[in-house]
């Protein structure tokens, strides 16, 4: 594993380090996790783990589909190997069946599968909570180009495509996720991990939650929903 350099950010869920090589960065993943900003608090056996796993299979799947993403190589258990990027302080959050956020904000019964996938931006800002944001917003705070934007709009819809294929088999349901993008070199690539700590994965038979919210509403069974997602990803095709 390519020695850990100075400690550039900690997160919630990540530390990410300086490597030997100006263009790489180490990342970390931690068995922290948090929701509701931070309010609550814990951690999740093996999640580090797991996360790391779950997120170089599904960027090794994405860019195998030509999606052009920050991963170069999982180097230890949970640590990754990516692009040096300086991430565009946007969220982008694609959406198929309603949920969380969206369920409540517009009044839909949770898992009311959606006519269209919806697709919304978050400004990147913990101080002010991740307001939801549009394209005006973007380009009035200058926080990406109309290019860089059409560009992760791209970019999420085939994600979204892929990635629900994907999961098919695992007999999975992708009802939503957060990704976020980074600039390398003047290119957009994606960043950041997909996981169930930023995807919501559900049963495609029972409904039943495998992801993060587990966590966040106290529902039990949070390692064995995590164990069980990594499980079924691991046994599907390259
Ligand atoms: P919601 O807006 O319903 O809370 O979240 C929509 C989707 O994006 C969920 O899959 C959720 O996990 C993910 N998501 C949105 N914002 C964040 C965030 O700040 N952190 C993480 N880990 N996931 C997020």
């Amino acid at each position: 594993m390519p020695a850990k350099g100075e400690l550039l950010y900690e997160g919630k869920a990540k530390r990410v380090y300086r490597t030997a090589e100006p263009d790489q960065y180490l990342v970390e993943f931690k068995d922290d996790a948090t929701a509701f900003d931070g309010l609550k608090k814990g951690t999740i056996t093996r999640k580090g783990e797991i996360n790391a796993r779950l997120s170089a299979l599904f960027f090794q799947k994405l860019s195998r589909q030509g999606i052009p993403t920050h991963f170069i190589e999982q180097v230890g258990p949970r640590e990754l190997l990516v692009r040096a990027v300086e991430i565009i302080p946007v969220e982008v959050v694609a959406r198929n069946v309603a949920a969380g956020s969206l369920a409540k904000r517009l009044g839909l019964e949770e898992g009311t599968s959606l006519k269209r996938p919806v697709l919304e931006f978050y400004y990147k800002s913990d101080a002010l909570h991740d307001p939801m944001i549009n394209n005006y917003h973007i380009a009035a705070l200058e926080l990406a180009t109309d290019t860089q934007v059409k560009e992760m709009e791209s970019y999420a819809w085939k994600i979204n495509t892929i990635l629900t294929e994907f999961l098919k088999p695992a007999n999975l349901v992708l009802v939503d996720f957060k990704l976020e993008f980074g600039l390398f070199h003047g290119h957009v690539l994606l960043a950041d991990e997909i996981s169930p700590d930023t995807c919501r994965f559900w049963d495609r038979t029972s409904m039943e939650k495998l992801d993060k919210d587990r966590f966040r509403r106290d529902l039990g069974g949070v390692e064995d929903a995590y164990e069980e997602v990594l499980h079924r990803v691991e046994g599907l095709p390259a």
